[in-house]
């Protein structure tokens, strides 16, 4: 492609994309494709000739958008959100074109210098402790993973990288954690039974005192507690673990506090929710996802420690080969994780901040904590309904219960949310809350309105009607 074309088809993808993003509320919100239908229609070997680019994006249109899950889209209500913005791809496009490899100072002084610069914003507008230095990784899986491999250093005094993991260090979250914890314990080292699994309470969050039992049980069978795991805003109902009695659990044991809050430490920019991380000050590690609810395309996942040395000391290596002059006075951030090289991620945050200003970000989070709030109490005034966990940041948990016996309402619930999703105007998902079925809606999506919410609730209202008349 010469730079005549690139400038042709750049621009005319640009324009595409403002299309896209406009009108993406057209295109049903989940592919209907079936499985392997797409490949299906793929060459199965690649052309040896080159191809015109118009064929490529014939194909694109045609082939592959169809085959495309929404995630942009408003009627997003699903999982978490992964919500982009324009200045944010703007800036990824400028990412590609640098193709630059990030791996040292060195390789790209301004990358490394406004990563720095970006994660201490960051640390502002969460009011992270002032103590904590950050990088970026691609995802919470990662930065987790660093932590739990920092923390097995610390505890081995730095000799399990040398001579393997001897002794049995064992690990703690809630029932409710995320899967990545476990994980990363796996890939660690630790071994999946090292994962000790803590109580919740009602409200889906860790009992702090069944976590000291825990420990206190393992010490004396000679076991080595090595860390907790903490998480604030768990994926199935963003249950809040009482981040200041773990904390001090934690510092009276000597044991690594990790905090997971991948999708909602977003919300800490708000004074008003920056509670939820009270107790941050105990933490040793914090990842929170920009990707997730930060208007950052995926990937990008701001990963904070106590102790940048104990970091590095983990990760450092040092071939000739990458040796420099500037070592001494730099960050290197191929020594802050797993990964030689790195992308140019700080850019699209950089881009992002700049473009909405703190304010912006933080009307947006307020408007989806609104809009989830007038969710809940439309819910609660349709007695067909029953709201499952508190509505403590954007997600509501609910089920329909007509009275009927639990296996029969997870039956019911789950024929709801299929005929919801068939409608393609919105995506709902579900999770199990100590076994019972639930369906989360979830709101975070940038251009989710009060008006698309609405229009939820009609969906959900209107199949509720029709699956309880028997139709
Ligand atoms: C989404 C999520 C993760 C995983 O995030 P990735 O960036 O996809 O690895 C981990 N923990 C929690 C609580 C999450 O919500």
């Amino acid at each position: 492609m010469d730079q005549q074309q690139f400038r042709k088809y750049g621009h005319e993808l640009v324009d595409w994309l403002a299309d896209y993003m406009q009108e993406v509320e057209n295109y049903p919100v989940v592919s209907t494709a079936k499985p392997g239908e797409i490949k299906s229609r793929i060459p199965s070997s690649p052309p040896s000739a080159k191809e015109p680019m118009e064929n490529i994006l014939t194909d694109f249109r045609n082939l592959i958008l169809p085959g495309m899950t929404h995630w942009q889209h408003p009627g997003w209500f699903a999982y978490f959100p992964a919500n982009n913005s324009p200045p944010s791809v703007l800036a990824e496009l400028l990412t590609a074109g640098l193709g630059a490899q990030c791996m040292i100072w060195q390789t790209s002084p301004a990358a490394a210098e406004l990563e720095e610069a970006v994660m201490e914003w960051l640390q502002q507008m969460l009011a992270l402790p002032e103590g904590m230095a950050g990088c970026i990784q691609d995802t919470a899986s990662t930065a987790t993973l660093c932590a739990l491999l920092t923390a097995r250093e610390k505890a081995t005094g730095y000799e399990s990288n040398r001579i393997g993991l001897q002794m049995p260090l064992t690990v703690y979250a809630s029932e409710e954690t995320h899967s990545s914890i476990e994980k990363g314990v796996k890939i660690a080292g630790f071994g999946s039974r090292a994962l000790q699994p803590v109580a919740t309470d009602d409200h889906f969050a860790m009992v702090p005192r069944e976590l000291e039992k825990q420990i206190a049980r393992d010490r004396e069978n000679g076991l080595h507690p090595c860390c907790v795991v903490a998480t604030i805003g768990t994926t199935s109902s963003t249950a809040i673990d009482p981040l200041e009695d773990i904390g001090r659990i934690c510092r009276r044991h000597n044991i690594w506090l990790h905090v997971d809050a991948a999708f909602a430490g977003t919300a800490a920019i708000l004074p008003e929710k920056r509670a939820i991380l009270n107790g941050i000050e105990y933490a040793d590690s914090f990842v929170f996802n920009p990707h997730k609810w930060m208007l950052t395309n995926f990937d990008c996942s701001a990963y904070f420690v106590r102790d940048p040395g104990a970091l590095i000391q983990t990760f450092e290596i040092h071939p000739e080969y990458l040796k420099t002059g500037s070592d001494a006075e730099v960050k290197n951030y191929r020594d802050w994780g797993l990964q030689l090289g790195r992308r140019f991620r700080a850019l699209k945050l950089w881009f992002v901040i700049r473009s909405y200003g703190v304010e912006g970000l933080r009307a947006m989070v307020r408007e989806h904590l609104r809009l989830a709030q007038l969710f809940a109490a439309w819910l609660k005034d349709d007695a067909r309904f029953e709201t499952m966990a508190p509505v403590s940041l954007s997600l509501v948990c609910f089920r329909l219960n007509d009275g009927r016996p639990e296996p029969k309402l997870q039956e019911l619930n789950a024929e709801l949310l299929r005929r919801v999703n068939a409608t393609g105007k919105v995506y709902v998902t579900h999770t199990a809350l100590k076994g019972k079925y639930v369906l989360r809606m979830m709101v975070g999506q940038r251009t989710t309105a009060e008006r698309h919410v609405q229009s939820a609730w009609e969906i959900i209202r209107e199949k509720t009607q029709e699956l309880l008349a028997g139709e």
